[in-house]
């Protein structure tokens, strides 16, 4: 039987998975995005341009490849058509011939992203740092049955009386809890004739469509969003997504059940980042981290957290991924330091442990640093493992070793071919 690939975040998101999906489409008919939202970005830089992908699977800028939004992805309609208004615009072609959206997608209705707002705004200075997309309130209302399906928009009535019937409960929520404004029935009329109405000809039975695929041995590849830190089940709760990132839950929320998958590509950065709140033991404050911070660009809607890798981090995210290899991304960023920290182990209450502590006991944590020599010279233009300087070959060998798993691609740059594929 046919085998699928998965391509995940082995850290805390932001790993550079976009650009690795990116390159690695050329070998693949059929990309499926099975969880998450609008809440995170990939960065693409191809011969096109730079683009910024939310919702759309990183296939579509490959004529010949199928993109599929899958059953677990959290479908919020208004993001999605301006994201296609935006890549059309950009001259990328989006049709219901290249992009496919489960009929078994829930969509994210226009309170989940207000009652995100109002819930932060009510945590203070305990918010959980959400991107305020909806994410949260979208994922209980679904596992509470209180949303609605894509595949509901093809039956007016239907849909009228179901949408009538949660606008009911939120407003009582949203008025009751809150003490904001209700949704009026016109609000969600304009969101359903300006936002779900031109995504009706997208909308179809992706599971079928997938089963279909496989069968005729179509190459399917999973693609997931932010990284294994950020699992709801495994990652550093309650700091984490609402939804699963992990590979093993490709199968559910894309809507293969069962398939089989291989290889699971771990995607990780030369270093850490991560974005919002929670415990990030590795952290770098002062000089030191802003020098990284500008030489790996890490800013986006705000700056982002960074710190040396994480050892410990990274073997754990390797083993609840299930990677079976890994692409180590922004290794050209460390090039202009003299010495690498590495975040080997974690010292909690005094004992020096290389294994992942309970979420509960990070904040207790305090990162035990080894440094490592740098090469000290401009190595984004190397393709071949051989021509990178002896310290740098040293470091990914270090990396390695802790973390158990081959690191197979070695990302030198945002261009699509700045790689170094190891044999
Ligand atoms: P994703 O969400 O995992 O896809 O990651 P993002 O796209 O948010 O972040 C990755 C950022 O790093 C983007 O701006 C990429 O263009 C950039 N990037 C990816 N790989 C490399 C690399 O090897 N070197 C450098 N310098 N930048 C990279």
């Amino acid at each position: 039987m046919d085998v699928c690939t998965a391509i995940v975040g082995i850290n805390w998101g932001d790993e550079g998975k976009g650009r690795m999906v990116d390159l690695l489409t050329e070998d693949f008919d059929v990309v499926v995005r099975y969880q998450g939202g609008g809440n995170a970005g990939h960065t693409i830089v191809n011969r096109y341009g730079e683009f910024q992908l939310h919702l759309l699977p990183s296939g579509v800028f490959r004529p010949n490849v199928v993109n599929v939004l899958g059953n677990g992805v959290a479908l919020d309609p208004e993001h999605l058509r301006n994201e296609i208004q935006t890549l059309t615009a950009q001259g990328v072609s989006i049709t219901p011939d290249n992009v496919k959206i489960s009929n078994r997608a829930s969509l994210l209705l226009p309170w989940h992203r207000k009652l995100d707002e109002l819930e932060e705004q009510r945590l203070k200075e305990k918010k959980f740092g959400s991107t305020k997309k909806g994410i949260a309130p979208f994922y209980s209302d679904k596992y509470q049955k209180k949303t609605v399906l894509a595949g509901e928009l093809f039956y007016p009535d239907i849909l009228k009386a179901h949408l009538k019937d949660l606008l009911e409960w939120k407003n009582m929520i949203l008025t009751g809890v809150y003490g904001a404004d209700p949704i009026t029935e016109e609000d969600i009329e304009a969101w359903l004739h300006d936002y779900c109405e031109p995504l009706k000809p997208f909308i179809q039975d992706t599971r079928a469509y997938l089963a279909d695929a496989h069968y005729h041995h179509k190459r399917i590849l999973f693609e997931g969003q932010l990284g294994a830190l950020r699992d709801l089940d495994f990652g550093i709760y309650p700091y984490t997504t609402s939804s699963n990132t992990l590979a093993y839950y490709a199968p559910i929320g894309a809507g293969m059940p069962g398939v089989r998958i291989e290889p699971v590509i771990g995607v990780m950065k030369a270093y850490s980042s991560c974005v919002g709140e929670g415990p990030f033991v590795c952290e770098m404050f002062g000089e030191e981290a802003e020098r990284l911070r500008q030489l790996g660009g890490e800013f986006g809607s705000r700056p982002h957290r960074v710190g040396p890798i994480d050892l410990v981090a990274s073997k754990y995210g390797c083993q609840i991924q299930a990677a079976t290899e890994i692409a180590m991304t922004k290794l050209d960023v460390l090039s202009s330091l003299d010495e690498i920290p590495l975040c080997v182990r974690y010292r909690l209450d005094g004992v020096e442990t290389d294994q992942m502590p309970f979420p509960s006991l990070l904040d207790r944590c305090e990162p035990v640093i080894e440094t490592m020599k740098g090469w000290k010279c401009d190595i984004s233009r190397v393709r071949n493992w051989w021509d990178l300087p002896e310290e740098a070959q040293a470091y990914v060998k270090r990396i390695e070793k802790a973390i158990g798993v081959v690191i197979r691609w070695i990302s030198v740059g945002p261009e699509r071919h700045s790689i170094i594929i190891r044999g």
